[in-house]
């Protein structure tokens, strides 16, 4: 089922999300909604909170970018970042809850994440360049996070009046179905 992805600036997007204990038929068809709602997005990643939902939780999927055709699918519950390089690399980011808007991103080039899978084995893995890429940006997520926060103080200043626009609901470009705080779309168009 295609879920209706919350569009900045609402509030859920602001809060912290919940470690998920238990695996029960909820989360587990939560985690196929958010990879439905994701590739109907064309995204390539996805956190609980984008779709409403306070699970710390988050799926990922880049096997049809370039390079990353041999980085299976992944869902990961309570995703921690316990390492990043010290070698820093630039990529333009997009998402998924702010249309509209790219902006070029520094983050560390490569991080170690331990996270449970949906049968709450834990795993630890070592990511580098798109994988390292979005597996910060959807963990940043989870904390409340968005990727415009991470640029400068500058740069973030010539976005105002673009996220001022979208916070108040005007020329919302979306081919997906979404929930604002102000307008809604719940239907594919
Ligand atoms: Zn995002």
């Amino acid at each position: 089922m295609i879920l209706p992805i919350y569009l900045y600036n609402h509030p859920v997007l602001r809060r912290r999300a919940q470690p998920v204990t238990s695996v029960n038929d909820e989360i587990i068809s939560l985690a196929e909604n958010m990879f439905e709602t994701m590739r109907n997005a064309n995204g390539i990643g996805l956190a609980a909170n984008q779709v409403g939902q306070p699970h710390a939780m988050i799926v990922v999927d880049i096997s049809d970018v370039e390079d990353g055709e041999r980085t299976p699918p992944l869902c990961l519950l309570n995703p921690r970042i316990i390492a990043a390089s010290e070698a820093m690399e630039e990529y333009e980011e997009g998402c998924l809850s702010v249309p509209g808007i790219r902006e070029i991103v520094v983050r560390p080039a490569a991080v170690t994440v331990e996270y449970d899978d949906l049968e709450l084995h834990h795993h630890r893995i070592e990511a580098e360049s798109l994988l390292a890429r979005v597996l910060q940006h959807e963990t940043d997520h989870l904390s409340g996070v968005y990727f415009f926060e991470r640029i400068s103080p500058m740069r973030r200043a010539l976005l105002k009046s673009k996220l001022k626009k979208l916070e108040r609901g005007s020329g919302i470009e979306c081919s997906y179905p979404f929930v604002h705080p102000l307008v809604q779309k719940i239907t594919a168009p």
